[in-house]
């Protein structure tokens, strides 16, 4: 079973993503266990503050290293981690393989910046790896590491209902996922495809095949290239 520990200072933030649908389903199979930790608990100061003004001055606060380093050093007395991920706008750009390849792994801590981000010393002892989820910025870590949860947590075999779904999806094998249709047949004289109404299987498979082509082509043409 893969475990997720997911560390920060709003845990509010972070808890409705995996109380719902798919990713509820995937623990409550016992497929995953998500732990979200309230930074605040490893906090020494009074008022159990996180964070702290920036040396050498500026605006906006610092997340400080102490809570960081008590809280990654008291999971580390539980389990031993694959990676310890910091989300940062900076860090390595979240895809398709990447979530593959994290899919594989047995234990990871998730580790959710706020306000000017962490103390960079914590990225430089305490992280192994520094994750992005595109080149924007938010004001916070959580929706990056529910971003990169779900896109793991949807790949642990046994987590989407019909096992072949993950792989159909868009980006594996560099390609766009084909359209999809129900019912009804026609709409206000929109039609589906005669192909999918057929129940010839090789025919829809080829249909499905040639339109990922011709979508990656027009939409993602830079992965046609790749596929
Ligand atoms: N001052 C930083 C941004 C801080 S944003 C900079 O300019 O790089 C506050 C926190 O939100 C970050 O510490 C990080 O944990 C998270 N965050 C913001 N944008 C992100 C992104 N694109 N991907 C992953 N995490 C992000």
């Amino acid at each position: 079973m893969m475990h997720i520990d997911i560390i920060t200072c709003l845990p509010r933030l972070i808890e409705s993503p995996f109380s719902d649908s798919i990713l509820k389903r995937a623990q409550s199979k016992s497929l995953v266990t998500v732990n979200i930790i309230d930074l605040r608990q490893y906090a020494t100061s009074k008022h159990r503050t996180t964070d702290d003004y920036a040396f050498g001055g500026g605006a906006g606060m610092v997340m400080m290293i102490e809570p960081i380093d008590n809280c990654i050093s008291h999971l580390k007395t539980q389990r031993s981690y694959d990676d310890v991920i910091y989300t940062s706008p900076d860090g390595e750009r979240l895809n398709q393989s990447m979530a593959n390849e994290l899919s594989l792994k047995k234990n990871l801590i998730l580790l959710c910046g706020h306000y000017k981000g962490v103390d960079e010393r914590v990225r430089e002892h305490l992280i192994t790896r520094e994750i992005s989820i595109g080149d924007y910025v938010l004001s916070g870590g959580e929706l990056a590491a529910a971003v990169i949860a779900d896109a793991v947590i949807r790949l642990i075999p046994g987590v989407l209902s019909d096992e072949t779904s993950a792989l159909t999806d868009s980006f594996q094998d560099n390609l766009i996922a084909p359209p999809v249709y129900t019912r009804p047949a026609e709409y206000k004289g929109w039609q589906v495809p005669e192909v999918l109404l057929s129940g010839h299987q090789a025919n829809i498979e080829e249909w499905r095949h040639s339109q990922s082509l011709e979508r990656t082509q027009k939409r993602r043409p830079e992965l046609t290239k790749k596929a």
